[in-house]
């Protein structure tokens, strides 16, 4: 086998993070956990330095970086502490990385993308919101930087496995007329509008079928995850939003379809667990044990699709119009809803609320042409400025 290959977990103690460490602790000989990055909770962090050892520990706080430094000298870990995001930025860019699993959530997970696009790492990318905030420089920082983009989110994954070798090339050329995204339609799939009024943060976190962070378990019950993850398909494939097709899938068994212009559509089933496409793009282009259980078709019995429902789900509507919209409304929407989810794990807004804020927002930045990373930040800026008004305004009234 080929030498141990050093990888960076940006997002190391959320959960896609510590799925990823299963998945490595699984394959000794073949990775490493060279880096591992978190916001500013230290237990976590310290216990997996404790077990895997890393090179390099980074925390976004000081004052957490500085509680690890004191935690792993007192276990006589020589792990070196780093703090900021620059300092993630570094370990993803780092000579001796191969790859860098890209797992921080939210906005704040672009630049240390970036810069492992930048410098030609293979890049497992989670942090859905990079390309929906900067799809168009991220994809061209891939490709100056002769990185390789192997998707993690379980979807794009799964279309990911169903393409030919040459889809790169563009989805016509290639025989493919359509992606059929799967949604599982979360929690509130068959709820009214009167009941989606008043459902609560606790009801809104219990996922039926994924175990995950509290801000996509939020997007999942929104329907806002599978806009996202529209823009997110957009770059990843090149497909155009006509080419893009939202299915309601309630077992969350076929991870998402692709339809060729022979009749054909393949898809990608499995069990939901995050650790097959980390596996899948870990060990690719060989196939890894992931410890994920093996699919029990006779145990599920039977594969539903439902059409979505945008009255109900408005944030699917939002997020296909700011891709048809292009430049900065993606980032708008992002910033806004990140906000928005925020507001509403707080219990300050209400559920409903979370689109309403989103399109205020959308309509009172308005839209700007991208040429460089400052666009998107200044608009993600000014989405967060104006989402944040927005919320004073109604927690005052
Ligand atoms: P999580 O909340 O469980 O973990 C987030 C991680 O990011 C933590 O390690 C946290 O310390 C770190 N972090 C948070 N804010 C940060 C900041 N400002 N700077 C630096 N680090 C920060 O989230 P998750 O569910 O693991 O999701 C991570 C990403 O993967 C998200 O973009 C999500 O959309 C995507 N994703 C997750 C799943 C899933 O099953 N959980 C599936 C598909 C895609
Ligand atoms: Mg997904």
């Amino acid at each position: 086998m080929s030498k141990v290959q050093n990888i960076t977990v940006l997002g190391a103690t959320g959960t896609i993070g510590a799925n990823t460490l299963d998945v490595i602790a699984r394959h000794p000989g073949r990775f490493r956990a060279y880096a591992l990055t978190a916001h500013s909770k230290v237990e976590p962090l310290l216990r997996q330095c404790q077990q895997f050892h890393p090179r390099y520990a980074v925390m976004l706080d000081p004052d957490a970086a500085e509680r690890l430094e004191h935690g792993l000298r007192s276990l006589e870990l020589d792990t070196e502490v780093l703090c900021g995001i620059e300092a993630m930025e570094f370990v993803s860019s780092l000579e001796e990385v191969d790859a860098v699993m890209a797992a921080i959530v939210g906005a704040a997970g672009l630049k240390p993308a970036l810069a492992a696009a930048n410098a030609g790492k293979k890049v497992l990318l989670a942090n859905k919101e990079t390309l929906v905030m900067s799809g168009a420089l991220f994809m061209q920082a891939v490709r100056q930087g002769g990185a390789t983009l192997l998707p993690i989110d379980s979807e794009h994954n799964a279309i990911f496995q169903c393409m030919p070798p040459n889809f790169s090339q563009g989805l016509g050329p290639a025989g493919i007329t359509k992606i059929l995204l799967t949604a599982s339609g979360g929690p509130f799939r068959k709820f009214t509008l009167d009941q989606l009024a008043h459902v609560t943060p606790a009801q809104a976190l219990n996922h039926p079928n994924w175990v995950m962070g509290p801000k996509i378990t939020i997007d999942s019950a929104t329907l806002m995850n599978k806009g996202l993850e529209v823009i997110e398909a957009h770059w990843l494939f090149d497909a155009a939003p006509d080419q893009i097709e939202v299915v309601i899938h309630p077992q969350s068994v076929i991870h998402s379809m692709v339809q060729y212009n022979d009749g054909s559509v393949l898809a990608e089933l499995g069990n939901p667990d995050m650790r097959t496409p980390i596996a899948h793009a870990l060990g690719c282009p060989e196939r890894i044990e992931s410890g994920v259980a093996p699919l029990d078709i006779f145990a599920i019995g039977q594969l539903n699709f439902e059409r979505p429902d945008t009255g109900r789900f408005p944030c699917l509507r939002l997020a296909f119009e700011a891709l048809d919209e292009g430049g900065t409304a993606p980032a708008v929407l992002n910033a806004a809803n990140e906000i928005a989810v925020q507001a509403f794990l707080a219990g300050n807004i209400t559920f409903m609320d979370i689109p309403r804020m989103i399109e205020t927002t959308l309509s009172e930045v308005g839209t700007a042409a991208v040429s460089g990373l400052d666009d998107v930040v200044n608009a993600d800026a000014q989405a967060r400025a104006v989402a944040s008004d927005w919320l004073e305004r109604k927690v005052t009234c």
